[in-house]
């Protein structure tokens, strides 16, 4: 095996691919992308298992924008039997000589393949029988087993480190909308804090009685994943809150507009969801974290249909400069994220 597979909101595997082929030209390994429109995934192709191994080794998925989940190819399979797809799996899962803490079957997130969902599950339940019983699991592991179905005869086999890749099976947390919640806009800060911050972070950086600015903040679903986290939240939307939010205690409403409000003294954090241009917004956020007004920042980049991910580097360098001219170091985590459109979701601060 020498390529790697990525998962991604299908419609963007061009931008995916676009990210790994600049990782590709930075780490010199020599690689292209195999991609199909509307997949739900790419295969980038190194040019042996050495640069694929050394690929691999320097690109987390942490780092990356468009892909839900980065994992290293071992095969590809095209004639699975309808009769016996398990057997055809086994002997290639056995030759790697590895042990996996875990082993997923699971398919990219296309139209085609969601209808897969069964077949990866009742398979799933089997494989996990079949390699307790071969002694290939070991709860210790560094290493996960992926199975990735494209279509009933087709597969990848792949393997992450379980420290590089995404923990959620297709790359996506499986989220509850909570019923108290003011709008399903919610899962999104909700996802942005699981994915883009690890547990330490969230731990450190999401105390109680912290303080935060929401910049287009109506109805309060945002709002609300920081005040459930006792964060008081000063939200600036012409438009209304929920009345329950602003019962709670830790709100204060302003009706004015988000590019132009400053809080009097620093917050901890600055959340913005407001409709604009994503450089308008990228602007204002550098500029928010370039004068110590926030520590930290999450927000989202509405991308335009054309040079999405032109677009993306342009709002990252905008930030990244505002906060040099300062001396300070920016830290930049951007996902697409499952809940995220035709948008991406970014974690930024200054160092
Ligand atoms: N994050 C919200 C939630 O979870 O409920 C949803 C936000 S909605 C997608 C975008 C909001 O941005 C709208 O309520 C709109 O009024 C607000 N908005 C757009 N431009 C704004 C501006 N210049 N100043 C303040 N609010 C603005």
């Amino acid at each position: 095996g020498h390529s790697l597979l990525a998962y991604c909101r299908p419609g963007f595997e061009s931008e995916c691919a676009q990210e790994l082929a600049a990782n590709d030209r930075r780490l010199a390994s020599g690689g292209f992308a195999r991609s199909e429109r509307n997949s739900g995934f790419v295969e980038f192709v190194l040019p042996d298992p050495v640069q694929a191994q050394r690929f691999a080794e320097q690109v987390r998925w942490q780092d990356l924008t468009f892909a839900r989940q980065l994992l290293r190819v071992m095969a590809r399979i095209d004639d699975l039997p309808k009769s016996d797809r398990l057997g055809r799996l086994m002997p290639t899962i056995e030759a790697a000589g590895r042990r996996y803490r875990d082993a997923w079957i699971e398919s990219p997130d296309s139209d085609a393949a969601r209808e897969l969902a069964g077949l990866c599950r009742s398979l799933n339940n089997a494989l996990i029988s079949n390699m307790k019983r071969a002694g290939l699991l070991e709860a210790e592991s560094p290493w996960r087993l992926h199975v990735c179905l494209i279509d009933a005869q087709t597969a990848f086999i792949a393997e992450a480190r379980c420290d590089a890749s995404a923990e959620w099976r297709g790359g996506i947390p499986r989220l509850r909308f909570p019923s108290a919640a003011p709008s399903r806009s919610t899962l999104k800060l909700e996802e942005a804090l699981l994915t883009l911050l690890d547990a330490d972070e969230r731990e450190a950086w999401l105390k109680p009685g912290m303080s935060a600015v929401d910049l287009g903040a109506s109805p309060g679903g945002w709002t609300w994943q920081l005040v459930r986290r006792s964060i008081h939240v000063t939200a600036v939307d012409n438009g209304p809150m929920d009345p329950g939010l602003l019962d709670s205690g830790f709100v204060t409403h302003l009706r004015e507009d988000g590019f132009r409000y400053r809080p009097a003294t620093p917050v901890d954090w600055l959340v913005c969801d407001m409709v604009e241009q994503p450089r308008r917004v990228a602007a204002l956020i550098g500029e928010w974290l370039a004068e110590g007004r926030c520590r930290f920042a999450v927000f989202n980049l509405k991308l335009p249909m054309k040079k999405r991910y032109d677009e993306v580097q342009l709002c990252r360098d905008t930030v990244l400069a505002a906060l040099a001219a300062t001396g300070r170091v920016a830290h930049w985590r951007a996902r697409q994220l499952y809940h995220d459109r035709e948008e991406i979701t970014v974690f930024a601060r200054s160092g």
